[in-house]
């Protein structure tokens, strides 16, 4: 085996990590944890910092402050080469003049193996190439031409993958193609994932666990699902699809906290508040679009008990298939953004209707409305 002889797996931990270009600080002191085993994904849009991260673990950068452990070692000090990890660019590099097949063997040769055949036949049989052994990387699509670099990066067996926007130079299809492909991979062989990415859509297909990054800092760590439904920051309700952010005042705290908005009241767990919620301070109430339900104002009485609900008129529609996406406008001039399923489509919901919004309390989420809005 080769460098990798000591290592016997583990987390990779990052304590007080930092990355200073001159005065420029691109990644500010940071502690994050990427369990062993995981697809764990760096978001965030471009220059927050994700990649100096990435390249801080591969060894690729040095940190201006703090460590890098694999497991119980401390790397922070470790060359490239000798840590357990391998990284896999959005270009390629792929050699041109050799074949698929030597072009996975590479890092064995190199090592001096004589004997690659099964190993090389495994990998090619892991990303699905095993009939482009003797093809040359020209005459692979771009999506072929990526998993080749993924086996030539898994046959040294690293504990850590390392992946930087591995599929941005993918048309969109095969970028979601390559998404699961890459999912499928990692849930195989078992290790560790680090993917840095822009994409939310493609953080949120891939990873159990997702930091969003702004400015240099993780905003929030959390499951897909966690992050979308329990953002706590304006930046990251905004970052991770669409979120209607009402204003509104805090009335009562407590397991519920109601808040009033736009005359009305509006009721949210408790837990979904920021810490410091008090009654009259400020808040926006967050609501993913698709949470909410569109009644017709002659159906208002309908509306059932204990649901919130605001009222306010369609200004805009659109038919977008399986979908409608109206635009509302709600409490204090707010453009409320609905999506409706167009199961039954009611004909009365055209630009210009009185309606009223109603969804579940417990999908309701609280900012703190002082933060900057990113
Ligand atoms: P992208 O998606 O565009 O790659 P990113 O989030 O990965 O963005 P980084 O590449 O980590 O961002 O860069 C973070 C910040 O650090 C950027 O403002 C970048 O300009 C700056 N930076 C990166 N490398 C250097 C360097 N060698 N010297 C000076 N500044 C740098």
């Amino acid at each position: 085996m080769t460098t990798t002889d000591t290592y016997t797996g583990g987390d990779v931990r990052l304590t007080g990590i930092s990355k200073s270009y001159g005065s420029f600080t691109a990644v500010q002191p940071l502690d994050l944890t990427v369990p062993q085993g995981s697809f764990f994904a760096l978001l965030g849009a471009s220059g927050c910092g994700k990649t100096t991260t990435l390249r801080m673990i591969a060894g690729l950068e040095d940190p201006t402050t703090g460590t890098v452990h694999l497991g119980d070692r401390d790397v922070t000090d470790l060359p490239p080469y000798k840590r357990p990890v391998n990284t896999v660019f959005q270009s390629y590099a792929l050699f041109p003049h050799l074949d698929i097949f030597e072009n996975i063997a590479f890092g064995l040769r190199r090592r001096g193996l004589k004997s690659v055949k099964k190993q090389v036949g495994e990998m090619l049989e892991l990303v699905q190439l095993g009939d482009k052994a003797r093809h040359r990387p020209h005459q692979l699509s771009g999506g072929q031409q990526q998993r080749v670099a993924v086996a030539r990066a898994l046959i040294n067996h690293p504990q850590v993958l390392l992946l930087d926007e591995p599929l941005g130079a993918l048309d969109l299809k095969l970028r979601r193609q390559m998404q699961l492909e890459l999912k499928r991979i990692q849930t195989e062989v078992g290790i560790t994932f680090v993917h840095v990415t822009h994409d939310q859509e493609e953080a949120m297909t891939m990873a159990d666990t997702v930091a969003v990054m702004n400015g240099g800092r993780v905003e929030q760590l959390g499951a897909p699902a966690e992050l979308y439904e329990h953002p706590r920051t304006t930046f990251v309700a905004n970052f991770l699809g669409t979120s209607n952010l009402i204003p509104a005042e805090v009335a009562g705290t407590g397991s519920e906290v109601v808040v009033t908005a736009g005359g009305g009241k509006l009721r949210l767990p408790g837990e979904r508040c920021p810490a410091g919620a008090r009654p009259g301070g400020r808040l926006l109430v967050g609501i993913r679009p698709e949470k909410i339900t569109l009644s017709h104002a002659d159906d208002a009485g309908a509306v059932p008990d204990g649901r919130n609900r605001i009222t306010g008129r369609i200004t805009d529609s659109s038919f977008i298939g399986v979908s409608t996406q109206y635009t509302v406008d709600g409490p204090a001039g707010t453009g409320l953004q609905v999506y409706e399923q167009n199961i039954e489509r009611d004909p009365r919901l055209v630009p210009g209707a009185e309606v009223v919004l109603h969804w579940n309390p417990a999908h309701t989420f609280g900012l703190d409305a002082d933060q900057d809005i990113a």
